[in-house]
């Protein structure tokens, strides 16, 4: 978790914990127990940030609270010590211990649950099936925001399109189940190939892009040949004919600021060398002009 959001969380526990008590200082003795269900709040917010363990601590320390607030405000509580008078305190702070610590760990799971599907969700949302890659939409997200953040600090951002070459050919040759072994296989060999803090993500069909933060236009080009030489030694399954396929892509690189000064822009320029090296031959990466 982001320290931030961290912090926030804490805060949040703490204060509603402080409101709660408040609420049981100011309600008068005899009232005290009705006002059990106010430590709710700070239950809900601990088991959302930290889970069981955090929903079980703020529950016991409520139940602790409320024990002292009891001993505080009983009038006579101290002198009776164990007779019966304080046994049915006692007998209700037990009781309320248990409820708390059974609601703290059933708030906990349902959090934990729900963080869960939460996360399940969210992959779902970024990521493309296939090839587990980033999709579309979340590489359109990212490179504004690479865009900026290299606008803001006077670094570059450069953007490298591949696209697979007589792909059709290949799906039309030997099916559509073996042209998806070779987009997995596509997919991974450009991950190997570039940094863990560059974005790869699948542009389209047989298309991919990739965005490398702080790379200037050398480092971009040699990162793409990089990946065009890795796909280039790739074999693919073909049939029972031709067992080994072999294929290779084009690409096109274009960098922030020269080329262009927005996202779009980079990208057209991108595309446009990506034509130009499928124009002159395929298997090679061109620069946008
Ligand atoms: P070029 O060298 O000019 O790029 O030729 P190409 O055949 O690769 O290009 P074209 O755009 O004509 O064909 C792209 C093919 O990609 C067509 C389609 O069958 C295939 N394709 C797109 N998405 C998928 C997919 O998810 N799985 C498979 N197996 N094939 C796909
Ligand atoms: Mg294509
Ligand atoms: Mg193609």
């Amino acid at each position: 978790m982001q320290r931030g959001k961290y912090l926030r969380s804490v805060m949040l526990i703490v204060v509603a914990f402080i409101f709660a008590n408040l609420v049981l200082y100011f309600s008068r003795p005899e009232g005290v127990l009705l006002y059990w269900t106010i430590f709710v709040v700070p239950m809900v917010v601990a088991a959302m940030t930290y889970d069981v363990h955090g929903a079980v601590i703020i529950g016991l320390a409520s139940v602790g609270a409320i024990a002292w607030w009891i001993y505080q405000l009983m009038p006579g509580f101290e002198e009776v010590h164990i007779a019966v008078g304080s046994l049915h305190h006692i007998v209700e702070i037990s009781l309320g211990s248990s409820v708390f610590l059974g609601m703290g760990i059933i708030l906990g799971f349902l959090a934990r649950k729900h963080k869960r599907q939460q996360a399940i969700l969210e992959r779902l949302s970024i990521h493309d099936r296939l090839t587990g890659l980033y999709n579309y939409s979340y590489f359109l997200d990212r490179i504004e925001e690479e865009r900026k953040r290299a606008e803001r600090y006077e670094k570059s951002l450069s953007f490298a399109v591949f696209d697979i070459d007589h792909f059709k050919q290949f799906n039309d040759t030997f099916g559509h189940e073996k042209g998806n072994l070779v987009l997995k296989k596509v997919a991974r060999t450009i991950k190997k190939n570039v940094r863990a803090t560059d974005i790869v993500a699948r542009y389209g069909g047989e298309e991919f892009v990739v965005l490398l933060p702080q790379a200037g236009k050398e480092e971009a080009v040699l990162v793409a040949e990089r990946v065009r030489q890795s796909v280039e030694k790739l074999e693919f399954e073909g049939d029972r004919e031709q067992p080994i396929v072999k294929r290779t892509i084009s690409g096109g690189v274009a960098t922030y600021p020269s080329d262009s000064k927005d996202s779009s822009g980079l990208i057209v320029k991108a595309d446009e060398a990506l034509y130009e090296a499928k124009e002159s031959g395929r298997n090679k990466i061109c620069i946008a002009q």
